[in-house]
């Protein structure tokens, strides 16, 4: 393991002794009385050197063995350290004009996942996942389009029928592709936005390892009502983490991401509703495939829409990442009156009996 000092914090000086790394609050670690030659030890943390080397050069740079050992320690604690051979070898996952895509990406994972190499070996497990996105209007196909770039190894996405411009979005999919088949054009997203060139030669049989995740965005915006839909159902029993997620009037909704078994499902939240208003099943039921009440011109905010897009990526990635999404046991929504988020909770609902194995309200 040849150390670095985390190249994604700044360094800035408090006073001419105390060192200050990175500049938000949560991350940012303190280092005092820094001296010439703790200053020189420090330029030596550049990913060039394992601890024993580090050592000897304490050594010789007048710092003393044991305090350079102590120093390391103590900058692995702060989350300061990172391992330069570990994010090498997770970029090596992916192929080459992603590789250098991804350096920010993993800048920022090596933050949230602190120990040296926690970053990336988080970005490597990535390149292993396979996530589905139902739904490619312009909340789905923006999404399968920003997990792709963000590393997601495997983006499908489904849906029928051809593209209409109110489909389009500038994450999604452009309004050059309006006729095109749906699942063409965000296959097409999805590649561009990882740098993926088209294969040559008849496309490579599908994959048939299930999801690590489904996305239920449907066109209509529904996915915001969430709801025991038959398909949710098939994967609450299948045991597949889903996220409802959809822009329905003026409102954006991020969850809930069900963990099956373990988080409130969508069947709960519409349980939830009916306990409030116990007219809400059936107008609900009026709302689904092409029913007389359903709106004639849907709103669908585009920054609205793109922000939601955003907001469901990153619950995504920190669920596939191993963190805890707040739109687990809960919801997110976002206004377009008057740009506000806000995260709701939700319970599992005695009614449900979705819930074996619980996790802790959250
Ligand atoms: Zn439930």
């Amino acid at each position: 393991m040849r150390l670095t000092l985390k190249p994604a914090l700044s360094r800035g000086w408090r006073d001419s002794e105390t060192l200050q790394f990175g500049t938000v609050q949560r991350y940012a670690g303190v280092l005092d009385n820094v001296d010439a030659a703790l200053r020189d030890f420090l330029e030596l943390l550049d990913g060039t050197r394992d601890r024993a080397a580090l050592l000897e050069a304490g050594e010789r740079v007048g710092l003393g063995r044991e305090p350079a050992g102590a120093l390391l320690d103590r900058l692995e604690r702060t989350g300061l350290l990172d391992d330069a051979d570990a994010a090498g070898a997770a970029l090596a996952c992916f192929p080459q004009p992603l590789r250098e895509l991804l350096g920010p990406d993993l800048a920022s994972l090596s933050l949230v996942h602190s120990g040296p190499g926690a970053g990336p070996a988080v970005l490597a497990r990535r390149a292993e996942r396979r996530v589905e996105v139902r739904g490619a209007g312009r909340v789905g196909a923006a999404i399968a389009a920003v997990l792709a770039a963000g590393g997601t190894g495997t983006v499908t996405v489904a849906d029928h029928g051809r593209v209409r411009p109110g489909d389009c979005s500038p994450a999604g999919l452009p309004p050059s592709d309006t006729g095109r088949l749906r699942v063409t054009a965000a296959r097409e997203a999805v590649d561009r936005a990882s740098a993926r060139r088209a294969p040559a030669g008849p496309r490579r049989a599908p994959d048939r390892r299930p999801h690590d995740l489904v996305v239920l965005a449907p066109r209509d915006g529904s996915g915001a009502f969430a709801g025991g839909t038959h398909a949710a159902r098939q994967l609450l029993r299948g045991g597949v983490p889903h996220l409802y997620v959809g822009v329905v009037e003026e409102i954006g909704v991020v969850g809930p991401l069900v963990v099956p078994g373990r988080s409130a499902c969508g069947h709960c939240l519409v349980l939830a509703r009916e306990d409030e208003d116990a007219a809400w099943p059936r107008l609900l039921a009026q709302l689904a495939d092409e029913g007389p009440g359903r709106a004639r011109t849907p709103a669908c905010d585009t920054a609205l829409a793109t922000a939601v897009a955003g907001i469901a990526a990153l619950h995504v990635g920190l669920h596939l990442d191993g963190l805890r999404a707040p739109s687990v046991n809960g919801w997110c929504e976002v206004s377009a009156a008057d740009g506000m988020a806000r995260r709701l909770r939700l319970k599992g609902h005695p009614d449900c009996g979705c819930l074996w194995q619980p996790m802790p309200p959250g």
